[in-house]
């Protein structure tokens, strides 16, 4: 008699390699239902993100089919579902790998809960992280709050090899019943040109595996040297699929620490990097409430302006600013942006333009194909000056001084703005196709004055910091 399935519910793990609860799945040689389900979490994305999971779950999908199985689509509230699929299917139950945001473990807490009264399996597994967050603590036994000791503290740790990539999929007799990807529209928030950022992204486990590679081969030893120039392709790009678990970071980790070993220059700085990410998930899963409110509460004082016409230029790459424009340009058109650009980006945000960091926080969530909720919160609350860890308010990025240092050729601004080429580079022109009609911008029109001299806006921003301190 065939052995009754396992569910497999996917949601930020599309892939086959180092996936501790596929891999548990099928040593039990138990016949396997993958499945993802559109519940409220993933109709919440922002517009960019959402697209991209679309365009995930299509290249995940194909991967199964590669094997003879296939990616099940439900829409709905997750636990229905499951005990949905469950009683179609005669399944045992479910694995799933963990996810670390608040609202994730809440529902997937439930989900346990309920299914296990219920006498069905319910497993969740590592494989977003590194470690789990509770795994390092201080000495104390409590979590870090500065990154330095975090990366002592993991970087000597043993971390298990990555598992090789599942190579076959037992399939039920009966498939429950699927929705078509089409019929979802995920892409439907994307007034922005869709087709324009799917240029640029790079979708998919085989995508990924092969950035990984070709990072390591031409890219790791100049890493540490050229990752801070958004002009050069000096970093790995790879977080566009970490978001989506397309690759796993375990995978990454061991092969950069290989090349380590191999005496890689850049392959240090690169894992601190990976590090960071890990971070950002530790400060996230410890202290949930940073992705909303200021870290330490005596920012709470802040004069910061709420949502304003400032932040619309900026949010358009409006602000005369060349290097905060050709930022902003970027994320709009290619649904990534350098992180020196991020940097320079937000600084002027919360410091030039006195806004709120959670109104920039919600413009990256919207745009970015790359969205990560942790590493979003923490890099706009270390920028703002309220986060852990944080850069002090009074270092305000200089966007000119910065563009001199980091872009001298100005071969990033020429690349993202448009205005006053003859024959500006194809991403300048895809920003212009990728605008809503409502913003009514074209690239013919003249590059607009700066919003705030950068001297006066400076100036603003510290006297309200002294304000602050009283
Ligand atoms: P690489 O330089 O190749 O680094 C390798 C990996 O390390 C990255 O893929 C990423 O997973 C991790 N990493 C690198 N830098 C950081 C960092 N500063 N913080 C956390 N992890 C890091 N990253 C996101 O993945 N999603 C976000 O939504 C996001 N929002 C950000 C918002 C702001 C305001 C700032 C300042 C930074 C933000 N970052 C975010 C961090 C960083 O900018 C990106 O991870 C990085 O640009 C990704 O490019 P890469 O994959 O080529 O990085």
């Amino acid at each position: 008699m065939e052995k009754a399935p396992l569910i497999i519910w996917f949601r930020r793990d599309l892939r086959l390699h180092d996936h501790p609860a596929l891999q548990a799945a099928v040593a039990a040689g138990r016949p396997i239902v993958p499945l993802f389900i559109l519940d409220p979490l993933a109709e919440d994305l922002g517009a960019a993100p959402k697209w991209r999971l679309g365009e995930g779950l299509a290249a995940f999908a194909r991967s199964l089919e590669g094997l003879g199985s296939r990616l099940i689509l439900r829409r709905g509230q997750a636990l229905e579902v499951l005990r949905s699929v469950i009683a179609e299917t005669g399944a045992e139950g479910v694995h799933w790998s963990r996810l670390y945001d608040p609202e994730a473990r809440a529902r997937d807490s439930a989900i346990k809960a309920a299914l296990r009264a219920e006498g069905h399996v319910a497993r969740s597994f590592p494989g977003h992280l590194l470690f789990e967050p509770w795994e390092v603590a201080t000495k104390d036994g409590g979590p870090y709050r500065v990154y330095s000791p975090f990366w002592r503290a993991v970087q000597g740790r043993a971390l298990a090899p990555s598992l090789p990539a599942v190579e076959r999929l037992d399939t039920p007799s009966n498939w429950p019943r699927s929705e078509s990807l089409a019929d979802w529209q995920l892409g439907a928030a994307m007034n922005r040109g869709a087709q324009i950022v799917g240029k640029y992204a790079q979708v998919g486990e085989a995508r990924a595996l092969e950035r990984l590679a070709q990072f390591l081969d031409e890219r790791l030893d100049d890493y540490a040297q050229d990752r801070d120039f958004p002009a050069k392709p000096g970093t790995s790009g790879l977080s566009e699929n970490l978001s989506l678990g397309e690759i796993s970071p375990r995978t990454i980790w061991h092969a950069a620490w290989r090349r380590l070993h191999e005496g890689a220059p850049g392959a240090e700085t690169f894992l601190k990097e990976l590090v960071w990410r890990e971070f950002a998930w530790h400060l996230y899963y410890h202290f949930p409430e940073m992705a909303r409110a200021n870290w330490r509460a005596d920012w709470d004082a802040f004069a910061w302006r709420g949502d304003n016409a400032d932040a619309e230029a900026w949010r358009r790459g409006m602000t005369g600013e060349p290097f905060v424009d050709a930022a902003m340009r970027e994320m709009f058109t290619t649904g990534t942006m350098h992180n020196r650009a991020r940097m320079i980006a937000a600084s002027y945000l919360t410091k030039h333009l006195l806004t709120d960091w959670r109104v920039g926080l919600r413009w990256f969530e919207d745009c970015l194909i790359d969205w990560d909720p942790a590493a979003n919160a923490m890099g706009w609350q270390w920028v703002a000056g309220s986060g852990p860890d944080a850069a002090p308010y009074f270092r305000i990025f200089n966007p000119a001084g910065q563009a001199e240092k980091y872009d001298p050729s100005g071969a990033y601004r020429s690349r993202f703005l448009a205005e006053g080429q003859r024959s500006p580079p194809e991403p300048a022109r895809d920003f212009f196709a990728a605008v809503p009609r409502s913003w009514q911008i074209t690239h013919d029109a003249a590059y607009p004055e700066r919003l705030v001299a950068l001297d006066q806006g400076r100036a603003r921003a510290l006297a309200a910091y002294q304000g602050l301190r009283g």
